[in-house]
């Protein structure tokens, strides 16, 4: 049996907090693990920020609805799941993906959580475990499972080495160059022909 496991963000739809950042006009929320290391800390900031402007959950949810999906990626995710079960696997919050996710058609989703009061302010975050990507893998070759994954960026890569087989899709060139290992594709179509060529089975385009 396969599973097909994706990224999620970059690779089907956009950096969620980039865009949200854009969106609300809101500069400091484009702050990423690039300027800010430290996870927790990058975190709270963006909690704070949240606070700050009196962003609530459902006013987060609207912003984040005006959003769409890649062009291509609804189409791709569909041709992938009458192939294989699908599963996404990301470091985003539920609360956050669920407009991308209507729009996808709700696959499988295992990421992180928001922690909201009564009022929908947002208060905390929780992640599900630590190296989740990598964890889920392993757990689903304890269930028989040969898994093909797609990502796109350095917290995949655990992912793909775990997997039978990794391909980077939408990479930036350095991480590329530094995971040659991995197949790296651009566009849908040749993720499509990554993915028969991965699995063990013989399939059609
Ligand atoms: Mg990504």
């Amino acid at each position: 049996m396969e599973l097909a496991c994706l990224d999620l963000e970059g690779v089907l739809v956009p950096e969620i907090w980039i865009a949200f950042a854009e969106r609300t006009g809101i500069e400091a929320l484009r702050a990423t693990t690039r300027d800010i290391p430290d996870y927790d800390v990058l975190m709270k900031q963006r909690l704070g920020l949240l606070q700050q402007h009196n962003l609530r959950i459902d006013d987060i949810q609207q912003v984040i609805a005006g959003l769409a999906p890649l062009p291509g990626a609804a189409e791709f995710v569909d041709w992938l799941r009458e192939r294989f079960q699908v599963i996404i696997l990301s470091d985003t919050f539920y609360e956050f993906s669920q407009p991308l996710m209507r729009q996808l058609g709700w696959p499988t989703l295992f990421c992180h959580r928001l922690i909201t009061d009564q009022q929908g302010t947002v208060l905390d975050y929780k992640l599900r475990q630590k190296d989740p990507k990598r964890a889920a893998v392993k757990a689903f070759h304890d269930l028989n499972y040969r898994v093909i994954a797609a990502g796109d960026s350095y917290n995949d890569t655990s992912m793909l080495s775990e997997a039978e087989a990794g391909i980077l899709f939408h990479a930036p060139q350095n991480v590329i160059d530094e995971f040659p290992q991995f197949k790296a594709v651009q566009e849908f179509t040749d993720l499509k022909k990554a993915f028969i060529e991965a699995s063990d089975r013989k399939l059609e385009i």
